[in-house]
């Protein structure tokens, strides 16, 4: 009998998920308000509900399993969440034991943007390549890193926090403790201070002013290339990775940070590891969560031995 997995992310905002076949067809959408304020046990009951209405609306087809996204410390193998910018109360909650209570398929969850490189890499950018990291430039900065075809967690499941690195020793502040992070540099909020830092530019104006060739504007989309450039370049280093995914809003700026970025990486690399080295846009849009959550639920059911995958 024919099967499918439910993808899903869970968002600050919206729920969003969808039922996808093995082969990655979305078979049906389903998106409603996650419910923040409302307390978790309304967003439990929210996920509940979003499950129940897909199940609903594909009677007849057998639901194998669940996987979902959160931003946040995720301890993936215990199905914890560590701590969430999205859920302040959430501190070690074990959503995977409160959800398996109310579900009768086994239900997984991992860091949002570890899913949306899995996406990337079973159905996107990065799907012809084995290695991968992808860096999500949104509000923050978000981090993947595939090698060898899988999400490299770390020992707790918290490796891949790319917008952590530090560039500047001395630089901004970071809510991770750190200072100088490549975050405060090359995310929608870091852009934004280093505008105001230059002039009285405001946060919608910027990308409208460097297409219009604004000098201060694209003088920042230049720093913002060369410091994710700079960011690049270490991890290349480090891994000998050769893709590089960008995804998030901020990537629409493309056109006036890539050529400083690539020339970052080139000049701060050996020319052996740093002369390959691809960097280029995700494709999935806001679809790469849930294909990844997708993803990484038919593995994890899989390695239990009863799911058959495409390889
Ligand atoms: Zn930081």
């Amino acid at each position: 009998m024919k099967d499918y997995v439910i993808g899903l992310d869970l968002g600050g905002t919206n729920i969003r998920a969808a039922a996808i076949t093995k082969e990655g067809n979305i078979l049906h959408r389903v998106k409603i308000p996650t419910g923040v304020p409302l307390g978790r046990e309304r967003v439990i009951a929210n996920i509940l509900k979003v499950i129940d209405e897909i199940k609903k609306e594909l009677k007849g087809i057998k639901l194998s399993v669940v996987g979902m996204g959160i931003p946040g410390i995720i301890f993936f193998n215990k199905g914890i969440v560590a701590q969430s910018p999205n859920f302040p109360d959430w501190i070690d909650f074990n959503l995977r034991e409160r959800l398996n209570k109310d579900l009768d398929v086994p239900f997984y969850i991992d860091n949002d943007a570890n899913l949306a490189a899995a996406g990337e890499g079973w159905l996107g950018a990065g799907k012809e390549f084995n290695s991968f990291c992808m860096l999500t430039l949104g509000t923050g900065v978000g981090g993947g890193i595939v090698l060898n075809k899988n999400i490299w967690r770390g020992e707790y499941g918290m490796a891949g926090e790319l917008g952590h690195i530090t560039i500047y020793p001395d630089g901004h502040p970071c809510n991770c403790g750190n200072r100088g992070c490549l975050e405060q540099y090359v995310s929608a909020n870091g852009i934004v201070r280093m505008a105001e830092e230059k002039s009285q530019i405001t946060a919608n104006d910027i990308y409208q002013l460097a297409k219009k060739g604004n000098k201060d504007a694209l003088e920042i989309f230049q720093k913002m290339g060369r410091i994710l450039g700079i960011g690049i370049a270490d991890l290349v280093n480090i891994l000998n990775i050769e893709l590089f995914v960008l995804g998030g809003g901020v990537a629409d700026s493309w056109n006036y940070f890539i050529p400083s970025t690539m020339d970052e990486v080139r000049k701060r690399t050996y020319h052996i590891t740093g002369e390959g080295v691809k960097v280029v846009k995700a494709e999935l849009g806001d679809d790469a969560g849930i294909f990844g959550a997708a993803y990484m639920a038919m593995n994890e059911f899989k390695s239990s031995g009863v799911v058959e995958l495409r390889s």
